[in-house]
């Protein structure tokens, strides 16, 4: 038995949930995982991601040495390095000195809007918060997005839109104090695993009634009370017949409607031809099945929603998100305990780089740019002459990659992201970032993206770093070093500060702070403008965080919001109509194609496939019905070509009544069978996310030989 050295408590590094995790530490090496039992987010319990998923720290592929390209790269004709011997390792001096060289020249030469940079939901408060800054007060550009864009845009925008703020109105664990909750568009089982494990308590041990409503046969079905499997895009019909059924019986809280809300009668004009019968017909969901469940929410004691990006990554998400809200205003189901609209974050700090403003329109805190007000206040705080922050607002992460072009975007930072990997339409985004004149890469591997980079910064995964990362719950966490960083690489915030400086003496300024000593003060910076963190100290989250809002030293924190009021006033209901998805099936593609994760990776696997996870999942597969694997002559495991209008994969395909007649799943981890190569970049008009969860493919049986090899894939940053 190995005896530790310490054990060093932190947070997870992979899903919104944020378990607390213990690093047993021996001679300088993770060798075990656990967690503690008094946790209040996860009580002990780990999926197997935080449990075993932490080993990518150590892999031979990982980059712990500054790079730069060998070969000088030209916008138009850039190519990918996955291979070291296309670099050459330098200083940090001359990696940060080239850096903001090549950063500056372009600044002085192309202005504000050829500047972008890529934040990064897995990085702390801390990183996000100085990255933001140092494009805002240096740069002068509000192009500053990460992946919220690509997951919950829909959500946030809808969820401002009716209510005035976009976090989760209740914590998770509160899920035990439902009476009857609704999940939609969440694969929670496999997204959100201690969130599931809540949940089936729940329906156990309370009696709980769920609601599943979800186009796969997901795991959360065999304990539910009831399951509709709607087409996939067609939840604004189906949630607003809901609505429908809770006022045509008179379910409807006519009290809260009153006291809380405003724009009731309109929606009510615009309700007319959502029956369930209409809705039936679009969504393939019984009449009479959306009735009863539009009764069980409406009639219970305790009712809530969760959920997740199947609602928000579509062309009409945000619609999709207000159709929910709208369930809650009905019935008074939000501003007390056991209640509320809970979209599911998640990455484990997409909430806070959100807060700590690692978005176009927003500085922290949710505060408008084009705000003279909200500017003026970030002025002061960074030593900007007044007027000196850009009031216009900045490219969305969709909108970056579009413009780059001679007179658009010309330079890109990317922190910890993977557009190669989590963009639609992978072969346009490919002709995008060949089109860029300068690409810098912070990350801990070359992955995708970053192989398009001319100079790399090595930067440190999670147990190498002090900081906080926020969960979906708002519950702001420490995150700790549990030993060194690996070679010499750097914490971000660390990276941040030494090329703001360098940035700042050649542009000539002198300006802002950089010379932090530790992260907290980063933090404490932030929290003099962003009151919803004023009273976050390090010390006052030692043990188990605080949930924001936190206004002052002595506040206990705020687990359920809205409890008097929404932060716009009255909620504001909206009219909806049903617009398709901009992709249907027909003849040529017959099938829709929707994406999402598994359990065992995450996201663009840049953590996951390096780690033993991969062994356990080792390729992509796609999902489809027995009926159609039948009619196809497809057998489980056999190769097969999936096909849409912009691009096409081979993979192997499971065969399972997991998901419905008509529909297929591809994850979208896999490089080798890339699922964001099929998908559609057609965007949400207002919140600009991309539609991930419906395209239309073929589906056509492919040779063993055409399978491309994981491996080969996986070994081509090897050195
Ligand atoms: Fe980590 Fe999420 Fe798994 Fe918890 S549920 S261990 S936060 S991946």
């Amino acid at each position: 038995m190995i005896k530790p050295d310490r054990v060093v408590t932190t947070t997870c590094p992979y899903c919104g949930v944020g378990c607390s995790l213990e690093l047993h530490v021996k001679d300088d090496f993770i060798y075990k995982v656990t967690s503690p039992f008094d946790s209040p987010v996860n009580h002990g319990n780990l999926c197997v991601k935080g449990r075993f998923g932490y080993d990518y720290i150590y892999h031979p592929r990982r980059v712990t040495t500054p790079l730069i390209r060998r070969t000088p790269q030209e916008a138009g004709k850039r190519t990918q390095a996955f291979d070291l011997s296309e670099w050459r390792e330098v200083s940090w001096d001359e990696a940060l000195d080239y850096a903001a060289d090549k950063l500056v020249e372009i600044y002085k030469r192309d202005g504000s809007d050829a500047m972008a940079v890529y934040c990064c939901a897995k990085a702390t408060n801390e990183d996000n918060y100085l990255l933001q800054k140092m494009y805002r007060a240096l740069f002068r550009t509000n192009n500053v997005d990460h992946c919220t864009r690509l997951c919950h845009a829909g959500s946030v925008v809808a969820l401002q839109q009716a209510l005035g703020s976009s976090a989760m109105s209740n914590t998770a664990s509160q899920v035990m104090m439902n009476d009857v909750f609704i999940v939609t568009g969440s694969n929670t089982t496999e997204n959100h695993p201690i969130i599931s494990l809540q949940m089936k308590e729940a329906v156990r041990q309370n009696g709980a009634k769920m609601i599943v409503i979800d186009p796969r046969r997901i795991e959360l079905v065999d304990f539910a009370e009831m399951w509709l499997p709607l087409k996939p895009g067609t939840n604004v019909p189906l949630f607003t017949a809901m609505a429908y059924v809770i006022v045509d019986e008179n379910l409807v809280n006519h009290d809260f409607i009153d006291d809380r809300t405003e724009g009731y009668t309109e929606f009510l004009s615009s309700l007319e031809k959502f029956t369930p019968e209409y809705a039936e017909e679009i969504c393939g969901v019984p009449a009479e099945d959306i009735r009863r469940a539009a009764r069980l929410y409406a009639k219970a004691k305790n009712g809530a929603i969760y959920w997740g990006m199947g609602i928000s990554q579509l062309s009409h998400g945000t619609a999709s998100a207000l159709a929910l809200i709208h369930l809650a205003f009905l019935t008074g189901h939000i501003g007390r305990d056991g209640t509320g609209l809970n979209p599911l974050r998640g990455q484990n700090n997409v909430q806070g780089a959100s807060d700590m403003g690692a978005m176009p329109f927003h500085y922290p805190g949710y505060m408008r740019v084009d705000n003279e007000e909200n500017a003026a206040k970030w002025e002061k705080t960074w030593n900007i002459e007044p007027g000196g922050l850009s009031r216009k607002l900045g490219l969305t992460t969709t909108e970056i990659l579009g413009h780059a072009h001679p007179g658009g975007v010309r330079a890109l930072y990317i922190m910890g992201e993977n557009p190669m990997m989590s963009e639609p339409n992978l072969n346009e985004t490919r002709k995008h970032m060949e089109q860029l004149e300068f690409i810098v890469a912070q990350d801990i591997f070359i992955n995708e993206s970053g192989a398009f980079a001319d100079v790399f910064l090595p930067a440190t995964p999670f147990a190498e770093k002090e900081g906080t990362f926020s969960n979906t719950d708002r519950r702001v966490q420490r995150v700790r070093m549990a030993h060194p960083p690996r070679g010499r690489s750097r914490p971000d915030w660390q990276i941040i500060c030494d090329l703001a400086q360098r940035i700042e003496s050649r542009l000539g300024l002198a300006t802002a702070k950089w010379d932090y000593s530790n992260p907290e003060e980063i933090l404490r910076e932030m929290a003099t403008v962003n009151t919803d963190y004023a009273g976050i100290t390090y010390e006052r989250i030692d043990k188990v965080g605080l949930i924001y809002p936190v206004p002052d030293l002595n506040h206990p924190g705020t687990p359920t919001l809205f409890t008097d009021d929404f932060p716009r006033g009255r909620g504001k209901f909206h009219q909806l109509d049903y617009v398709p998805v901009m992709e249907e099936a027909d003849d040529e593609y017959p099938f829709i194609l929707t994406t999402g994760r598994v359990l065992e990776h995450w996201h663009g696997g840049t953590m996951t496939r390096n780690s033993s996870l991969n062994e356990a999942y080792p390729e992509a597969r796609v999902d489809i019905h027995p009926a159609d694997a039948e009619i196809h002559g497809i057998r489980n495991g056999d190769p097969v070509k999936v096909q849409s209008r912009r691009g096409e994969v081979i993979l192997r395909a499971t065969v399972t009544e997991k998901t419905s007649v008509g529909v297929v799943f591809i994850p979208f981890h896999f490089a080798e069978a890339a699922a964001n190569l099929l998908t559609n970049d057609a965007l949400d008009p207002q919140a600009k996310i991309p539609e991930f969860k419906a395209c239309a493919v073929q589906i056509f049986p492919a040779r063993e030989n055409d399978l491309a090899n994981p491996d080969v894939i996986l070994d081509r940053g090897r050195y």
